[in-house]
Formats: structure tokens, sequence, C-alpha cells
């Protein structure tokens, strides 16, 4: 049987101190717009920008709410659990969070340049400290760097730097060559995450032109609204969905305890 299925594996909870609604909410809403597949990824506890995470202490009650939530909904979606872990440079990342019993872990980079927090708002005075040029490369190296640790199943808006459209005067495709290669031989997943509708650059996360390079070299895709309210559940997935499908793609990917499942869109 080859049905279609609507995925949205990339959302999140109260939990992590900048998101509403409660957990329940989002899934009523998901099933509204007949969502399939919704996943949960919380930002994961690590001892870094604590206040904005999930804390190590509420990390089973996360995990039960998600999977209680599994449970009573399971005739009418399929809701699955991951995290958002965020790679930087340290040794930040817990062993508690990789191990986990979840279906799938994002990678993401929301930190370069020695802790700094590119893409907030509250630290955008600081592009003006380097080079652009200089920031895309170093973010687009902590994003293969992400990629080769091997403790990820999606990476997370790839490119995540163009969030206040500040543009490399470099071509981009360059900058990012190494790390499409390195997402290949990584079999990740690439999330088209449609945040990014919502902020100054106004597109999904990665660019049409990588999505099209991600195409060339056969990196499968999944779908994410990075929902942070309820009314960003599931925001843009007909924009997504449609850029990917004129792309050429006809499968995208979810995971089950870490196994893909590929699925039409
Ligand atoms: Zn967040
Ligand atoms: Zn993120």
């Amino acid at each position: 049987m080859n049905t279609k299925k609507r995925i949205d594996l990339h959302n999140h909870t109260t939990l992590c101190n900048h998101a509403t609604g409660t957990t329940e909410e989002y899934i009523q809403r998901a099933i509204e717009l007949k969502i399939d597949v919704f996943g949960f990824s919380e930002h994961a506890p690590m001892n870094f920008d604590e206040k904005y995470r999930l804390k190590l202490k509420d990390k089973e009650l996360y995990e039960n709410d998600i999977l209680s939530l599994k449970e009573k909904y399971k005739n009418d979606i399929e809701i699955l659990l991951g995290y958002e872990v965020d790679y930087l440079k340290g040794d930040y990342i817990l062993p508690e969070v990789i191990n986990s019993k979840v279906d799938y872990l994002i990678g993401s980079v929301h930190f370069i340049n020695d802790g700094w927090g590119f893409d907030n708002p509250e630290f955008i005075g600081q592009y003006k400290n380097k080079d652009i040029n200089t920031i895309w490369e170093d973010y687009f190296e902590a994003i293969t760097n992400m990629i080769k640790c091997g403790k990820f199943d999606i990476v997370g808006h790839l490119d995540l730097i163009k969030v206040f459209k500040f543009l490399p005067t470099k071509d981009i495709k360059t900058i990012a060559h190494t790390t499409l290669k390195e997402i290949k031989k990584s079999n990740m997943v690439v999330e088209i995450n449609s945040a990014g509708y919502r902020k100054p650059i106004g597109e999904q996360y990665p660019s049409k032109e990588l999505l099209e390079l991600c195409y060339e070299l056969n990196i499968p895709i999944t779908f994410s609204s990075d929902a942070h309210s309820i009314d960003q559940v599931g925001l843009n997935y007909e924009k997504a969905s449609s850029l990917a499908k004129e792309i050429g793609y006809k499968k995208c990917t979810y995971f089950q305890q870490r196994d893909k499942i590929e699925t039409s869109f």
C-alpha cells in the first residue's frame, strides 16, 4: 500500500521555557490538520544555556507525557518521541540523552564561535564583529562536525545561519559542499523546516538550492514545523511539501526507535 502521509517531526513543549500550549493541544491541532505522524523533539538537557531547554530532572516527565499521549491518541495519529540536541564545541552532550529510548534525535547547531547564539535576536549585534563569509564557514564546519560525530538521525535546520538574512558573498553551495557530502556518507535525513517562513529570511530551511543538491545526492528528507506554539503546528507545510515535490522528491522519511521508515507525502 502506498498511502501518502503528512509528517511533522520537530516540535517543542513548554518544558524548554520558550514555548506555549500543552502537548495535548499540539496533538489536537495536528489531528485537525490531518497530520499522520507527529513528533516531539524537545531541546535536550545540557549544562549550557540551561534556562531555555528541558531540565535533566524533567526528562522522565517529558518522555512519559509524550508516551501517554501516544497511547491515548494511537487510533488518530502516530506520535513519536525525540530530542533536538545542540551540537557545540566542548563536552556538553549528555550520554543520558544519546542513550534515551527515543524514535530519533535531531542534531542542531544554535551556537558557534564559543557559545554565540547566532539565531537569537538578542545577540544579533555580534554579526558585526566578524566577516560574514567566515561566520558561514564556521557554521557549516560545526554542522559537518555534528554529522561526523555519528550520534544523530536528522540534520536540524541545515542553513539556520541565514535566519536574519545576512548572506555571504561567497557561493553558498561551495560553502556547504563538504557538509552535504558528509550528510550523504552518514545516511542522515535532512528536515525541511518551515520555521524559516516565520523569520526574517522568509523561506524554509534549507534553501531551494541546497535542497536541490540534497536531491542530487539522494539525501532523504523529512518535514517539520519547529512549532513553539499551537498556531505554529503544521504551519506552511504546503509550501514546504510542494517545494520538495517540485525538486523531484517523492518520498519522505520518519523514524521508529531509530529505524527509518519511508513514505509518500
Ligand atoms: Zn526552541
Ligand atoms: Zn533548533
